[in-house]
């Protein structure tokens, strides 16, 4: 059986809730950020873009 694969499947269960975050514009670029932790001026933390408001789904915190 695949006792293994599944055990650790359920071990890394974690709710994802809808959080509001800011991605970069730019695509070629993966920055992004949550709304609380965002910067007052809203630029790219990796590239100095500006970036734009998203849902993603993301691990509770
Ligand atoms: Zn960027």
């Amino acid at each position: 059986m695949f006792f293994g694969k599944r055990a650790k499947e359920e071990e890394m269960e974690t709710i994802l809730i809808d959080t509001e975050i800011y991605s970069c514009m730019d695509n070629s670029c993966i920055g992004w950020m949550r709304k609380d932790f965002v910067s007052d001026d809203l630029l790219c933390p990796m590239c100095g873009n500006e970036m734009i408001q998203e849902i993603r789904e993301l691990p509770k915190i």
